[in-house]
């Protein structure tokens, strides 16, 4: 089972990877299809096999020859790790499965918020599903839960009717609020103190580094951090 995990982290990631480059680059995730960023040769599907494609083509396009960057298959490797950390630790495996996609989808999220500072709706909605699936399996879900879930989606809707909330500054608290439904008070509470820890440490970095404070720091990533803290200290 633990292998299965591994694997599907692998394949997630790689997902993963083609939601983040078109996040970026503002482009559908299903067309066109997968391709080469140097040559743009459409790629057939054993060019596209996680970690093992890389290795077999020695990290090389396979029509261009143009170094293929490391970091896709590196990404990979690491969330196939999670993966199989979280089936390891947690007993019921249908929670984590929820926790390991939700930190996929948390780690994407990160990396498109540095790159971009952009936090797209759908995936601050996919967040909130899981967690509601997550609040159901564990029995921790009622009925105001779901409510706030419909509430948030519409009020997603209705602030910023486009696919991304980059402009509002606060989309940071959406986030928040979807990882709240999975939450009961003490989770929160906890899940803060570890928010507010690796906060500080990120921003005392940043002064020792002297880098500009005023700039936008994206807070996906700290958020991210704090979320896969609190399951790994917590249940482990
Ligand atoms: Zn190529």
């Amino acid at each position: 089972m633990i292998l299965i995990f591994f694997i599907l982290g692998c394949i997630m990631a790689s997902f993963g990877n083609v939601v983040i480059s078109r996040g970026i680059k503002d482009e559908s995730i299903i067309y066109p299809r997968s391709y080469c960023d140097n040559c743009g040769k459409t790629l057939k599907w054993f060019n596209l096999i996680p970690l093992i494609s890389y290795i077999l083509q020695f990290g090389k396009c396979n029509y261009c020859k143009e170094k293929i960057s490391i970091k896709y298959s590196i990404f990979e490797l690491i969330n196939g790790i999670i993966y199989m950390i979280n089936c390891q630790k947690i007993d019921n495996l249908l929670v984590a499965l929820i926790i390991s996609l939700e930190m996929t989808l948390l780690m994407v999220m990160a990396i498109i918020d540095i790159k971009t500072l952009n936090i797209y709706n759908i995936q601050i909605f996919i967040l909130a599903i899981l967690a509601n699936f997550y609040s159901f399996i564990t029995e921790k879900l009622n009925f105001y839960k779901m409510i706030f879930t419909v509430i948030l989606y519409f009020t997603l809707k209705i602030i910023e009717n486009k696919k991304t909330i980059k402009k509002l500054g606060f989309g940071d608290i959406y986030v928040l609020l979807a990882l709240f439904i999975q939450f009961n008070i003490n989770d929160f509470a906890e899940f803060f103190i570890i928010l507010g820890i690796i906060s500080g440490i990120i921003a005392s970095l940043l002064l020792i580094s002297k880098k500009d404070i005023k700039a936008k720091i994206p807070f996906i990533p700290i958020i991210t951090l704090s979320f896969m803290s609190f399951y790994f200290i917590e249940k482990f």
